[in-house]
């Protein structure tokens, strides 16, 4: 079924859990500028807090698996039904996207589960603390397999605790934004149906 994931990762059956890397954009509208979404708190650090939920026209919200402009991730309102549906992942998860008119067209994926901290499976590494409000962004530190292609580790701790839906306790990057991270059977549900989308796969590290 020509599968993406599996012509990139040799071995994705090993993998546990996987980060989500949806590419198709959900874009918003062009007159609304991407910081209107967000509050800054601290003006040391300029942490982002989103405060208003993101707008999108009707029919940029085709697809059932997207990413917004302030690259959170999306689904269809569809989906996020059969999801809500199958697994445990509830309505705290999603955020309402709205158009103008104040319909719903899309749902943002709001995790309310945390995972447990991964730097040493990682090796991430503290960006910047800020001195004012503690707020701490990581580098953004990965591997590779063969092809080039992007992975993480997962501990056995950190699996036995994940939900079906979780965003990691680690944020990365000036925009303090985590991994959003699915379970195994999440994924095998979204890859059976739409066998275009790219996710980045946590495999398990044995720790000593
Ligand atoms: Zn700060």
């Amino acid at each position: 079924m020509n599968q993406l994931m599996a012509r990139l990762y040799d071995n994705i059956d090993e993998a546990k859990a996987f980060a989500l890397s949806f590419t198709n954009f959900v874009y918003d509208y062009d007159d609304v500028i991407i910081d209107d979404y967000f509050i800054i708190p601290c003006k040391h650090c300029k942490r982002m807090i989103q405060a208003k939920d993101y707008l999108a026209p009707k029919a940029n919200c085709k697809n059932p698996c997207g990413i917004l402009t302030t690259f959170h991730f999306g689904v269809s309102i569809e989906l996020r039904d059969q999801l809500m549906e199958r697994f445990e992942i509830s309505e705290q998860d999603f955020r309402p996207i709205r158009n103008k008119r104040g319909e719903i067209v899309y749902y943002q994926i709001t995790p309310q589960h945390t995972m447990l901290p991964l730097q040493k499976e990682n090796d991430w590494k503290a960006a910047k603390l800020c001195p004012q409000c503690g707020s701490l962004y990581y580098k953004d530190h990965h591997y590779e397999n063969s092809k080039g292609e992007k992975y993480y580790y997962i501990s056995q701790q950190a699996l036995d605790e994940m939900h079906d839906i979780n965003v990691t306790y680690e944020c990365f990057s000036r925009f303090y934004i985590p991994r959003f991270v699915i379970s195994r059977r999440v994924y095998n549900f979204l890859v059976e149906r739409y066998p275009r989308t790219h996710y980045f796969p946590f495999y398990l590290k044995e720790t000593t």
